[in-house]
C-alpha cells in the first residue's frame, strides 16, 4: 500500500452504514487515527479490524499532525475517522489534510455517511441548493444575531443542533423567520429512535412542548430559505446608496426598504455593515 491519506466516514447511528471499502482500508492501513480510541473499538470489533489505533481530537491536533505527516512521509498509510460520519464535517481533521496536501501526500476520501446528507435527503423541503451552517453559536445573543443575518437567505439551511438547545433555537427561529416557515426537525437519524418531522416553525414548536419530538438525542435541523424576496443583502444595499445620493438617509432607507419589502430598520443596520 502506498503513502496516502485515507479519510473514512463511518457511520451515524447504525453500524451496518459502514461500506465494504471502508473496512477494507480500515484493515489494511498500517494506522487509524481516531476521534476516541474507546469510542471506536465497539465499530472496529464488530468487523474484526485489529489495525492499530492512535488518538487524534482537538485538544492533540497540532501535535499528532506533524507525527502523522512524519510516519505518511516514511511510508505508511494511515486511516482517519471520527466518532461518526464523516471526518472534517464539525470534526477533527482539518489541520492534517492541508498538512498533507502541503507535504504532496495523496488524500483519499472514503465516502459514507453524513448527519447532513442524511437528513436532507428526506427532509422534504427544496435541497438543490443549500448552506450548511454547523452548530449556530452557543450563547443566545450571538445566536439571534446569526438568524437574523440567515433570515433573508432563500437556500435551504441545514444546522446542527444539541438537545439542550434544541427547544431555545426553535423558538428563536420562529420569532426570526416567522411562525409559518418550514422545518425539518430530523431526530436520531439511523437509529431505534430515529424521527424526522416537517411542519411550519409554529407546529414544530408545539410538537416539542407537547413531547411529541423528544428533545433526547442528536439532531439535524433543516430550515426552508425565505420565499419573501429574491434581493440580496448586497442589492439591497445598493439601491439604499443610490438613492442616499438624492435623499437624506432616512428618506432613502424608507424607499429602499419599499422597494426591496425589507423593513426600514433592516436597511439601516446593512448600511452601518461595511463587510458586505
Ligand atoms: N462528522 C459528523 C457528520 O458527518 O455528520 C458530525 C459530527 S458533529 C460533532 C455531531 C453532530 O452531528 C450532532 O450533534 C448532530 O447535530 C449531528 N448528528 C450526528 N449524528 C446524527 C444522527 N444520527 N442523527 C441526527 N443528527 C446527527
Amino acid at each position: 500500500m502506498q503513502a496516502t491519506l485515507y479519510i473514512v466516514a463511518t457511520p451515524i447511528g447504525n453500524l451496518a452504514d459502514i461500506s465494504e471499502r471502508a473496512i477494507e482500508i480500515l484493515k489494511q492501513v498500517d494506522l487509524i487515527a481516531a476521534e476516541d480510541t474507546r469510542h471506536s473499538k465497539t465499530l472496529l470489533e464488530r468487523f474484526t479490524i485489529k489495525t492499530k489505533i492512535s488518538a487524534y481530537h482537538e485538544h492533540n491536533e497540532e501535535k499528532v499532525t506533524s507525527q502523522l505527516i512524519q510516519q505518511l512521509l516514511d511510508g505508511q498509510s494511515i486511516a482517519l475517522i471520527s466518532d461518526a460520519g464523516t471526518p472534517l464535517i464539525n470534526d477533527p481533521g482539518y489541520k492534517l489534510v492541508v498538512a498533507a496536501h502541503d507535504n504532496n501526500i495523496q488524500v483519499v476520501p472514503i465516502p459514507g455517511p453524513s448527519a447532513i446528507i442524511t437528513a436532507l435527503s428526506a427532509c422534504g423541503l427544496p435541497i438543490s441548493k443549500f448552506i450548511y451552517e454547523g452548530y449556530l453559536p452557543a450563547k443566545s445573543e450571538a445566536r439571534k444575531t446569526r438568524l437574523r443575518e440567515l433570515k433573508n437567505e432563500s437556500r435551504t439551511l441545514v444546522f446542527y443542533e444539541a438537545p439542550h438547545r434544541i427547544v431555545e433555537s426553535i423558538k428563536i427561529m420562529q420569532e426570526i423567520f416567522g411562525a409559518e416557515r418550514r422545518v425539518t426537525v430530523a431526530r436520531e437519524l439511523t437509529k431505534k429512535f430515529e424521527q424526522i418531522i416537517r411542519d411550519n416553525l409554529s407546529v414544530i414548536n408545539e410538537k416539542i412542548e407537547s413531547g411529541e419530538i423528544k428533545v433526547k438525542g442528536e439532531f439535524v435541523v433543516v430550515v426552508e430559505g425565505t420565499k419573501e424576496t429574491s434581493i440580496t443583502d448586497q442589492e439591497a444595499l445598493r439601491i439604499n446608496h443610490i438613492l442616499s445620493e438624492k435623499l437624506s438617509p432616512k428618506d432613502a432607507a424608507g424607499l429602499a426598504a419599499k422597494i426591496t419589502g425589507r423593513k426600514k430598520n433592516e436597511i439601516y443596520q446593512l448600511a452601518l455593515k461595511k463587510d458586505l
